[in-house]
């Protein structure tokens, strides 16, 4: 009876180890999946990615109904939707979530710019600079927090932002527009002076104590760095504008004449924290400076026609529903958490190659259309 409990259960184990590595293999294979096979009808010559952190279809829809039922984003022409879990987690964080969309590899929650076994590999923006395209990275957080952190740093923990601000000092951005001044001046951990490294390296370094950066007019011919704030920029709803105008004077920035093309990453970053607070005004707020921003991007790209602007989201936050309201700008709502959750997430584009962002698939294709678009599988 014993013995045949003790095989009972190494069968059991042999079962469970197999289903294990027949699991692994799927999720691999899922990962592998491409849509590569479609091909475009026009490659666009720049690329510009915009993430609404924590932006779900309720949060898009709120904003939506507190806007007189129309948000600039209708004005895409595609829709898909994306699976946004991570290698580690049914629900994505935003490291392993703007990762994925940075070097085409789902990765664990906390990682930034490491496949899920801690590898580093070559991100997008980084791979388009060395090809001489400008890049820039525009947020409403600090420019060393997890989103844009996933386009230059390659670091386990998305916590550790001094760490990641010394990342920044070997990427060759054009263009920084941020908070988290104090990351770079102010350390904790050294005395490393990261202003001097920046201007050293022949970027113009500006703030928010220079500077009003709405109507800042950016110098075109050296690199820009921006601090909006000292350590998170504020709130939408307590002064915070200058996400719409910097978003359309950094396109200006970067298109320039001699240059091969552009990659700008805009974050509206705050509407997550929206969802964290469980607060729906924070949201709405976000949502709708996030879409004057879109409406620069898509101003820009249908003058262009030689741009592609995708609008898109890790994951969503809190669980947000719509659950009444007596009309628009006058909604009910509801939260299931003060987390992030494994909804699927939506993907609008415009321009050229708009058509391949269409359907349902993994984050990971993402990064794999935007590449192929640029050039490279
Ligand atoms: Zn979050």
């Amino acid at each position: 009876m014993k013995n045949l409990k003790i095989s009972v259960l190494f069968v059991c184990l042999l079962c469970s180890s197999a289903c294990g590595v027949q699991q692994a293999k799927q999720a691999i294979n899922s990962e592998k999946q491409s849509t590569l096979t479609q091909k475009p009808k026009a490659t666009p010559k720049n690329i510009i990615l915009m993430i609404g952190d924590g932006m779900g279809i309720s949060q898009i829809t709120a904003g939506m109904y507190s806007n007189n039922n129309y948000l600039e984003l209708e004005r895409c022409t595609h829709i898909g939707l994306h699976k946004q879990h991570a290698s580690d987690n049914l629900i994505t964080d935003s490291a392993a979530g703007a990762t994925v969309f940075s070097i085409g590899r789902k990765s664990n929650n906390k990682y930034l710019g490491l496949d899920s076994l801690g590898n580093p590999h070559q991100t997008i923006l980084e791979y388009l600079s060395s090809k001489k395209y400008k890049t820039g990275l525009l947020v409403t957080s600090t420019i060393v927090h997890a989103t844009p952190a996933a386009f230059y740093a390659h670091q386990k923990s998305r916590n550790d932002y001094e760490k990641i601000a010394v990342d920044l000092m070997a990427t060759d951005v054009d263009l920084l527009i941020g908070g988290g001044k104090k990351y770079f001046n102010r350390r904790m951990t050294d005395s490393l002076d990261l202003i001097e490294v920046l201007k050293n390296r022949d970027y113009l370094v500006q703030d928010y104590f220079d500077q009003d950066l709405n109507n800042w007019i950016f110098p075109i011919g050296q690199k820009l760095a921006f601090f909006t704030s000292d350590g998170d920029p504020e709130k939408q709803s307590k002064g915070r504008t200058y996400l719409p105008s910097a978003t359309a004077k950094s396109i200006a920035f970067l298109n320039q004449p001699n240059a091969k093309g552009f990659f700008l990453m805009v974050e509206g970053s705050q509407i997550d924290w929206g969802g964290h607070d469980n607060d729906a005004n924070y949201i709405i707020a976000e949502m709708l400076d996030f879409d004057k921003a879109i409406k620069a991007a898509l101003d820009f790209a249908q003058a262009d026609q030689n741009t592609l602007v995708i609008i898109t989201a890790d994951h969503e936050t809190g669980g947000l529903a719509i659950i009444g309201g007596k009309k628009f700008g006058d909604l009910k709502t509801a939260f299931t958490t003060e987390n992030h959750t494994a909804d699927l997430i939506p993907v609008f584009a415009y321009g050229p190659g708009a058509e391949l962002f269409s359907g349902i698939y993994e984050n990971t294709e993402i990064y794999n259309k935007m590449m192929q678009l640029m050039g490279k599988d």
